[in-house]
């Protein structure tokens, strides 16, 4: 599938099932509405190690240079529960998701000041590539790696109960509709 659709088509589905079936119940769930504020707190906290340190001036560097780390494709490593959980994250925090259909070498969700989503995938937060590595030493990445770990936990856990709960039956959905495709 992942082959011959394009990922916009992709994850405009989804956001066509969050709107028209998952929304409104997704937003009355209260193991959802407990968790999602400790998850932006998690992720405030994460973003705050990602600046003392300097590691988003060393990446904007970076960018601004012309070397890219997100390139086009990477997208597809948000899985359908992150895409639902940033979706949620959107409407809470009153923001509009932008997707990046301009820039057709760049990850779907790379922004003009960086990653786009508030949820930032796990694969993604993990990567440190070695010029930011040798950049920030093991010390300063050993701090990063602490204050991300709420992040890590909230996100995965709220991912897992989206999958199990919403997204199993969503999914085929998504599949027959896009089968048309192939
Ligand atoms: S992770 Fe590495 S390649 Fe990616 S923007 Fe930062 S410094 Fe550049
Ligand atoms: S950090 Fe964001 S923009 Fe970069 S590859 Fe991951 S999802 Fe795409």
């Amino acid at each position: 599938m992942k082959e011959v659709l394009e990922s916009l088509t992709y994850f405009n589905e989804w956001q066509r099932i969050y709107e028209e079936r998952l929304k409104s119940s997704l937003k009355k769930d209260s193991y959802i509405s407990k968790h999602l504020p400790l998850l932006l707190k998690g992720i405030e906290k994460s973003r705050k190690a990602f600046e003392v340190t300097g590691s988003f001036s060393f990446c904007a560097k970076c960018a601004s240079s012309g070397t890219k780390c997100c390139e086009r494709g990477l997208e597809w490593m948000v899985s359908p529960a992150e895409f639902l959980l940033n979706l949620l994250l959107f409407e809470k925090t009153g923001k509009r998701l932008k997707l990046n259909i301009d820039r057709k070498t760049d990850c779907l969700f790379l922004g003009e000041k960086g990653c786009a989503l508030i949820y930032t995938p796990i694969f993604c937060r993990n990567f440190f590539c070695p010029e930011l590595s040798e950049f920030l030493g093991k010390e300063k990445l050993t701090f990063i790696q602490k204050e991300m770990e709420d992040e890590a936990r909230l996100g995965f856990v709220l991912s897992d109960y989206i999958t199990k709960k919403y997204i199993l039956e969503a999914e085929k959905e998504v599949k027959r509709l896009l089968s048309r495709y192939q």
